[in-house]
C-alpha cells in the first residue's frame, strides 16, 4: 500500500492516514493557496515502524522517488554546492497535540550548503542563523541532548557581547555558536550528520518516536486521546522567515480564540523562524501591526483567512511565513479556544448562515460548558486590591490561589491540598503537568499564541501572558514586580479578562451567563425531548439554577436546612425530647423558619416546578459529637450529661444510611413530616393571599413499597386537607416518591399506584445496587478503576448495565401503571453528559442537577436528541 503522498494527492478528509496538519497542507494546496511544496508519509508508515521498530525497505524506497521528485519540482537538489534544497520534517497526528511533539527545520543545510545558501542569498548572516537552528533542533529532536545546553550557548555569547537579543548576533558569532553546538555532540558522544539524507532519515525516525515521549502521552491522556492514533511525517521545502527585515514568521487565528469576536487576531515577528513567536523568547508584534508595515501581505493573508473558514465553516489557526515579502501558509487547522469562545463562535457562524443550529449545538463539549460559566471577581473586593502588574488576557476566568513557580512543585502543592497558580517565566510542553492543576498560568513573557495562552484556553484555566513587569526566578522561588517579592505559597488573585495580577485572596461573586450561551442554551432547550431542573436547598442555589435556564427545581434536600446553628438546636431538642408532648415546642419553632425557606423558594420559583423532598437524613447526623460538644448540648438544652449520652446511645446506628432514615423516621415520628408539610403549606397560602399560585411537588424518600408509600402519602394528605377545608381554600399538590432502592425498581408498578411523580436517587440507588457504601469506596474504588475492574465511578457517571437496567425496568413498571407518569433523576449523575445521554434513551422526563451543571445537562439532553 501507498504510504507516502505528496500534498495534491490528499484532501481534509484523510486525516486519520496523514494526520491532521497533512491533511490541511493537502486541502489547502488544493484550495489554490501559497503551500511550499511537500508530501506526507502515512499513520500507517508509523504503525508499521512501531511495530519493526526500523522503516521498511519499500518505505525507503517510496522515500527515495519523492526526493527526486520534490528536487524536480523545486529545481533544487539535496546537497547541492549552488542550489541545495531544505525541508522541514514536521510530526502530524491525526488530532492535533500543539506543541507536543517534534519537527526539525532547515534539514540538508551542511558544513558546504550553508555556504552555498550564504551566496545564493547573498546574506550570509541569514545562512549560518538557519545552520545553528538546524543543529539545535537536530540535536535535541535525534539525540535528546538538552534544548538548555543549546539555549546556554545562546545566552552566553549574548552576554559577553552585551546584546539583548538574538538578533544582534553577528555571522561570525553564529560560526562561533556552530562550533561550540557541535562541542556539545562530541561531548555526548554524537555527530552531526552531513548527509542531507542521514539527516532525513534520523528526523523522520525520531518524529515516530515522539509519539511516546512523556509529555505526549500525558496531554494524550489528559485530552482522551486514544494512544494508537500514531502520527504521520511531512516533508515540505523550506520557506524563510529569517531571511532579513522583509521577512517573518507569525500564527493568526481568523478570530479571537479568548472572546470568539470576529477579526484577524495573530502576532508574528519579522526576521524570525519557526517557534520564535510561539515559544515566548521573544515577544511578537501583534498582526494588526503588519497592516502598516507590509500591506499587501496583511490583505492577503486576511482574504485567505475568509477563504478558508468558508471552507471549513469553523475558526482556523494558520500558520504562515513571509519570505522577502512573499506569503507562504505553513499549517491550518480548527483552532484551539476557551468554552466562552466556542459558543459565540457556534452561535455566530449560525447567524452567518455559514452552519445551522443542531451543528452549532454538536460542536459543543457539554462539560465544557461549566468552565466558560466563571465566577468574576467582586467589584468591591476588586476596589480593595492595587494592581501588581498587567499582561496580555490571555483566558478569561478570575482565579486565586497560592503561587508556585515550577510545574512539579505546582502539581506537588495541588496533590497536597492547595489550591494553585502557577507563575513563570515562560511554559513550555514539559510545565504540561502543573498547568492542568492550576486555577490560573502567569507568564512574563509571550504573546497570546504563545503555549501558556494556548494551553490555558484549551483547558478552560484562566491565564496572562507576557507580564513584562514580572520576573520570576525558580531556583530562589520568588517573583518580583519593582520591589515587592512573590514567595512561594504567597496568594494571588489573576484576573483573565483584565490581565490584572493581585496579591492576596479576592472574594468572587456568582457566574452570569452571557449573551451566547443564553442563546445556545434556548436552542438546546427547543431541541431536548428532556427538562433540566436544578438541586437547591436555598435561594442562592435557586437564584444561581434560574440564571442558567432551569425549569425548576428537582430537588429540595430539607435536611440542609436544618444545619444552621439556631435551627440545629430545635433539632436536637426535637430528637432528644422523650415524648410528644417535649416534641411541640421545637416542632413549633422549625415549622416557622421552614415555612420561610419555602416561602423563599416558591416565591423566586414563580410559576416554576418545585419539588421539596422530606426529611431524609439519620437522626443522629444533628446529634453532637464530641464531649465539647455534648457538653454545651447539655447544657444548652438542660440535660444531664449522662441523660444526654443515654439517648445518644439510643439512636446510634451501626448502619445508619441502612437505618432509621427516610420514610421510615416518617413511620416513627409522624410529627416531623406532618411538620414540613404545614410549612409547606402555610408558605402557600401566604402566597395564595399574594396572588401567587403554587402546586407543591413533596417527595417521599426511600420508598420501598407501595403499602409504606400509602401510609406516607396519607399522613401527608391528611395534614393537607385539614388545613386547606380550616382555610377554605383548594390546592392542587403532587405526591411523589424518590426510586432508590432496587426493592422500589422491582415493584415500580405497584409503587406507581400511590405516586404522582417518580424521582430517581441514583446515589442511594447505586450504593444499595453495588453495595458500595458511599461514604467508604475511596477506600477501593480508586483500585478498581485503575485496575480496570469497573470503565468509571459508578456515583460520577451512572452505571448502565446494573443500575440503567433497574431504572429501565422500574420506567417500564411505573409506566405500565401510568402511561404518563414523570420520572425525573436526582442525584449527581443528573449533571453527568453521558449519564444524561442514556436517561434520554430509556424515557427519563427529566434530570435535577447542581446549577452550575444546569447547562451542561441541557446541552447534553440536546445531544441526546440530535
Ligand atoms: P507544531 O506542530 O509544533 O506546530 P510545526 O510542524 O507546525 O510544529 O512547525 C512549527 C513551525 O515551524 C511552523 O509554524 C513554521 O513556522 C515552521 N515551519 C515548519 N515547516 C516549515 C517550512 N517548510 N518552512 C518554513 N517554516 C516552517
Ligand atoms: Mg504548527
Ligand atoms: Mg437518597
Amino acid at each position: 500500500m501507498k504510504q507516502i503522498y505528496v500534498f495534491a494527492e490528499g484532501n481534509m478528509e484523510m486525516r486519520a492516514l496523514l494526520g491532521g496538519k497533512g491533511a490541511n497542507l493537502a486541502e489547502m494546496t488544493n484550495l489554490g493557496l501559497p503551500v511550499p511544496p511537500g508530501f506526507t508519509m502515512t499513520t500507517a508508515a508509523c504503525h508499521d515502524y512501531q511495530q519493526q521498530h526500523a522503516l521498511s525497505d519499500t518505505l525507503l524506497a517510496e522515500l527515495d522517488e519523492h526526493l527526486q521528485a520534490l528536487e524536480q519540482a523545486t529545481g533544487k537538489r539535496f546537497d547541492d554546492p549552488t542550489a541545495p534544497l531544505l525541508v522541514s520534517v514536521r510530526s502530524g497526528a491525526p488530532i492535533s497535540m500543539p506543541g507536543m511533539m517534534d519537527t526539525i527545520l532547515n534539514i540538508g543545510l551542511n558544513d558546504q550548503t550553508v555556504q552555498a545558501l550564504a551566496t545564493l542569498t547573498a546574506d550570509t548572516r541569514f545562512a549560518y542563523d538557519s545552520y545553528r537552528r538546524l543543529l539545535a533542533m537536530f540535536g535535541n529532536v535525534v539525540y535528546g541532548l538538552s534544548e538548555s545546553a543549546f539555549d546556554d550557548v545562546l545566552t552566553a555569547i549574548k552576554q559577553e557581547k552585551g546584546y539583548t537579543s538574538d538578533l544582534a548576533l553577528t555571522t561570525d558569532d553564529l560560526k562561533r555558536i556552530i562550533q561550540a553546538f557541535k562541542q556539545l555532540y562530541t561531548d555526548a558522544g554524537k555527530s552531526f550528520p552531513q548527509s542531507p539524507k542521514a539527516q532525513i532519515l534520523a528526523a523522520i525516525v525520531a518524529v515516530f518516536e515522539s509519539w511516546n515521549n512523556r509529555r505526549a502521552v500525558i496531554y494524550r491522556r489528559e485530552n482522551h486521546i486514544p494512544e494508537d492514533l500514531g502520527t504521520a511525517v511531512n516533508v515540505q521545502t523550506m520557506v524563510f522567515g529569517n531571511a532579513g527585515e522583509d521577512s517573518g514568521t507569525g500564527v493568526a487565528f481568523t478570530r479571537d480564540p479568548a472572546t470568539g469576536k470576529r477579526a484577524l487576531f495573530g502576532e508574528y515577528l519579522l526576521n524570525a523562524q519557526g517557534e520564535d513567536v510561539v515559544s515566548g523568547v521573544r515577544t511578537p508584534q501583534p498582526v494588526a501591526v503588519l497592516h502598516e508595515q507590509m500591506p499587501e501581505v496583511y490583505d492577503q493573508l486576511a482574504a485567505i483567512a475568509t477563504t478558508l473558514e468558508q471552507h471549513y465553516r469553523d475558526m482556523q489557526d494558520l500558520e504562515f511565513t513571509i519570505e522577502h515579502g512573499e506569503l507562504y501558509l505553513l499549517q491550518a487547522r480548527n483552532g484551539k479556544r476557551t468554552p466562552a469562545a466556542a459558543v459565540k463562535i457556534a452561535v455566530d457562524l449560525v447567524n452567518e448562515g455559514l452552519i445551522d443550529r443542531q451543528e452549532a449545538l454538536m460542536r459543543i463539549e457539554p462539560k465544557s460548558l461549566s468552565d466558560m460559566l466563571h465566577p468574576e471577581f467582586d467589584p468591591q473586593a476588586l476596589a480593595a486590591h492595587d494592581v501588581l502588574a498587567t499582561g496580555l488576557p490571555a483566558s478569561p476566568g478570575a482565579a486565586t490561589g497560592e503561587v508556585y513557580f515550577t510545574a512539579a512543585e505546582a502539581k506537588a502543592a495541588h496533590e497536597a491540598g492547595h489550591q494553585v497558580i502557577l507563575m513563570r517565566q515562560d511554559t513550555s510542553p514539559e510545565d504540561i503537568e502543573g498547568m492542568i492543576v492550576s486555577q490560573a498560568i502567569v507568564t512574563a513573557r509571550g504573546g497570546m499564541t504563545s503555549h501558556a495562552a494556548v494551553v490555558a484556553r484549551g483547558m478552560g484555566a484562566t491565564g496572562v501572558v507576557g507580564m513584562h513587569a514580572l520576573s520570576v526566578d525558580e531556583h530562589a522561588k520568588t517573583a518580583t514586580v519593582g520591589d515587592i517579592v512573590l514567595h512561594e505559597g504567597d496568594w494571588v488573585s489573576v484576573d483573565g479578562t483584565t490581565g490584572h495580577l493581585y496579591r492576596g485572596r479576592i472574594t468572587t461573586t456568582a457566574a452570569m451567563v452571557k449573551e451566547s450561551l443564553a442563546t445556545l442554551l434556548d436552542w438546546a432547550k427547543a431541541a431536548s425531548r428532556m427538562g433540566v431542573y436544578t438541586n437547591a436547598d436555598t435561594p442562592k442555589d435557586l437564584q444561581q439554577a434560574l440564571a442558567f435556564g432551569a425549569d425548576g427545581i428537582g430537588l429540595t434536600r430539607t435536611e440542609h436546612m436544618f444545619f444552621q446553628p439556631e435551627r440545629l438546636l430545635q433539632m436536637r431538642r426535637l430528637i432528644l425530647a422523650k415524648d410528644a408532648e417535649g416534641r411541640k415546642a421545637p416542632l413549633a419553632a422549625l415549622e416557622k423558619m421552614q415555612e420561610q425557606d419555602f416561602y423563599d423558594l416558591y416565591r423566586l420559583a414563580t410559576g416554576k416546578s418545585v419539588t421539596i423532598r422530606l426529611l431524609d437524613p439519620p437522626l443522629h447526623e444533628f446529634l453532637p459529637h464530641d464531649l465539647r460538644e455534648i457538653n454545651e448540648v447539655a447544657n444548652e438544652l438542660g440535660l444531664e450529661q449522662n441523660q444526654l449520652r443515654e439517648r445518644m446511645a439510643a439512636l446510634k446506628e451501626v448502619n445508619p444510611m441502612l437505618g432509621h432514615r427516610g420514610d421510615r423516621l416518617a413511620v416513627t415520628f409522624p410529627d416531623i413530616y406532618a411538620m414540613q408539610v404545614r410549612a409547606m403549606m402555610h408558605a402557600v397560602f401566604r402566597l395564595a393571599d399574594e396572588g401567587v399560585t403554587v402546586t407543591p411537588h413533596i417527595m417521599i424518600p426511600l420508598t420501598n413499597s407501595e403499602t409504606e408509600l400509602r401510609w406516607v402519602r396519607r399522613l401527608v394528605s391528611n395534614e393537607i386537607e385539614q388545613m386547606t377545608s380550616a382555610k377554605g381554600i383548594q390546592v392542587t399538590y403532587e405526591v411523589g416518591t424518590m426510586i432508590e432502592t432496587p426493592r422500589a425498581c422491582v415493584t415500580a408498578d405497584a409503587i406507581a399506584n400511590a405516586a404522582d411523580f417518580f424521582s430517581f436517587g441514583t446515589n442511594d440507588l447505586t450504593q444499595l445496587t453495588f453495595g458500595y457504601s458511599r461514604d467508604d469506596v475511596g477506600s477501593f474504588l480508586p483500585a478498581y478503576l485503575e485496575k480496570k475492574i469497573l470503565p468509571a465511578d459508578p456515583f460520577q457517571t451512572v452505571d448502565t448495565e446494573g443500575v440503567g437496567t433497574l431504572m429501565k425496568m422500574a420506567i417500564d413498571k411505573g409506566r405500565a401503571t401510568k402511561s404518563q407518569l414523570p420520572i425525573g433523576v436526582c442525584g449527581e449523575v443528573g449533571g453527568d453528559p453521558d449519564s444524561v445521554a442514556f436517561f434520554d434513551s430509556i424515557g427519563v422526563s427529566y434530570v435535577s442537577c447542581s446549577p452550575y451543571r444546569v447547562p451542561v445537562a441541557r446541552l447534553a439532553a440536546a445531544q441526546a436528541t440530535l
